[in-house]
């Protein structure tokens, strides 16, 4: 999956409760993989009463860290931006420690387990907040007033956390610092992710604080970037299938020739969500069933 070229690279130590900007810490867990970078960056929003954005995987070691370095203060709120399992599992644990009530848009789109060929990062199938929020919902903590930013794409309940007086974001999954979101079917869908970009340039944000990766401080070229690239990723697809029809294993190599093999089931379903996005345009058609087998074909105008 290709980096955008202006990314800077952002020093962090696993380890440490880094104050990141005015009053926003981050801890940053220790699961580096080709889903995560470094690692599930967990912020920490304001002092004294203070709340909790996506506390991550189930490990003991990242909770009791963020509860030790936070003696002193209480966590009021756990806010989680999805339910994949780098994101939401870690709240079961911080709210034993804390009994603070947890947020976010609902559960994931699925109480069936995904199995382990989704191409997903992994889905954390039995969360369900304590507070379901919506778009434009207020939550605060201490001074802290946190807007609620619904955004569709990455997982059919993701959402985005701002704090509107200082136009900071937490992006979640939706805007990574450090690759392309990975949009899988059927809970990932492209319209909504691409629809949820575009929402993003509507709004005033200065900064976008994404749980992996560094900050993004020109946040509307980076969105841009990212639909621009969707877009042409989706043209690329276009050009292919009008020399011949083609599986989606025959179109990976042409359009990822640089991939991690890691990454190949990812790169699969994210072309994928980009056909159907296709044919629900009547751009593209399959002759059978749709699925990742099948053979796509352009429609002649
Ligand atoms: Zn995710």
């Amino acid at each position: 999956m290709e980096q955008p070229s202006f990314l800077t690279h952002h020093d962090f130590e696993y380890g440490i409760l880094e104050e990141v900007g005015p009053g926003i810490r981050r801890l940053t867990a220790r699961n580096p993989s080709a889903f995560t970078f470094h690692g599930t960056g967990t912020y920490v929003i304001g002092e004294g009463d203070v709340a909790v954005i996506d506390p991550g995987p189930a490990d003991s070691t990242h909770i009791n860290m963020l509860v030790d370095s936070l003696q002193g203060e209480t966590i009021t709120r756990i806010l989680v931006t999805h339910c994949h399992m780098d994101h939401s599992p870690g709240a079961r644990l911080l709210k034993k420690f804390t009994g603070a009530p947890t947020y976010g848009f609902g559960p994931h789109g699925t109480h069936q387990s995904v199995n382990g060929d989704s191409g997903e990062e992994g889905v954390d199938v039995s969360f369900t907040p304590d507070v379901k929020v919506k778009e434009g919902d207020t939550i605060r903590a201490g001074l802290a007033e946190i807007e609620c930013v619904h955004t569709p794409g990455h997982t059919s309940n993701h959402m985005c956390f701002a704090l509107p007086k200082t136009g900071d974001l937490f992006t979640g999954d939706h805007v990574m610092g450090w690759s392309t979101s990975v949009v899988i079917p059927p809970y990932g869908n492209m319209s909504d992710y691409i629809n949820s970009l575009e929402k993003l340039l509507i709004r005033s944000d200065h900064c976008y604080w994404p749980t992996h990766g560094p900050p993004i401080g020109d946040p509307k070229i980076f969105v841009r970037s990212l639909i621009a690239h969707r877009l042409k990723r989706i043209q690329d697809i276009i050009a292919l299938l009008e020399l011949k029809p083609l599986s989606i294993s025959e179109m990976v190599k042409p359009l990822y020739p640089q991939i991690d093999p890691r990454l190949i089931g990812a790169a699969s379903r994210s072309i994928f969500a980009s056909l159907i996005y296709l044919i629900d345009r009547k751009i593209i058609a399959c002759d059978s069933a749709v699925s990742l087998q099948s053979i796509f074909r352009t429609i002649e105008p």
